[in-house]
């Protein structure tokens, strides 16, 4: 294995499209999908490694088949972020996993009852977010984080991709040091990835 890879151990909880290893390494199993060469996962679970017949499969956490009604509270990853909106893959929903691929859009204006000036202030892509679905419009999910409750739930750092840390100053990255600014949920860091 390189050194710096993002290789997953076995047993890590993984979420969709999250890079499980190369296929030169690897074959892919049940859970996984595999695009350029590269090993993701399809599903929210845990990874199963099995170094002696040099597979990676992925095993699903929650079994279900749930889509987004207006009202939901939903898990994502950022995909993108522009000044006014983020693009959101949603993998969860109300604490079920999603059946199929749906995309939530939060704009500036939904994500605090304050004014916020930038996105970039609120999430990042590879964050994963907590938010509600205020409406829906071709499979398009308007999400809000208007609530103590929503929010980014885990924040990486820009720069190194290390989990930040919540202090009094910000988010602050104990790897290289830096500090950002999320709009978090009242619970970061807790209990969602150990
Ligand atoms: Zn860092």
């Amino acid at each position: 294995m390189s050194s710096k890879s993002n290789e997953q151990k076995a047993g890590q909880l993984v979420v969709p499209g999250e890079r499980l290893g190369v296929i030169e390494e690897f074959i892919p199993d049940v859970g996984t999908y595999v695009k350029d060469g590269v090993i993701y996962s399809k599903v929210v679970g845990r990874t199963l490694v099995d170094l002696v017949h040099k597979r990676v499969s992925v095993s699903q956490l929650v079994r279900g088949a749930r889509v987004p009604n207006v009202g939901s509270t939903v898990l994502g990853q950022v995909s993108s972020a522009q000044p006014e909106t983020a693009g959101v893959r949603i993998f969860e929903i109300d604490d079920e996993e999603v059946s199929g691929v749906f995309t939530g859009i939060l704009h500036v204006s939904d994500v605090q009852m304050r004014y916020v000036d930038s996105m970039f202030d609120i999430c990042k892509p590879g964050d994963v977010i907590r938010a509600k679905v205020i409406s829906e419009k071709n499979r398009t999910y308007h999400l809000s984080t208007k609530d103590k409750n929503l929010g980014v739930v885990y924040a990486f750092c820009s720069n190194c991709g290390n989990l930040l840390e919540l202090k009094r100053q910000g988010m602050h990255c104990s790897k290289c040091g830096r500090v950002e600014r999320r709009k978090t949920a009242a619970d970061y860091g807790k209990g969602l990835i150990e």
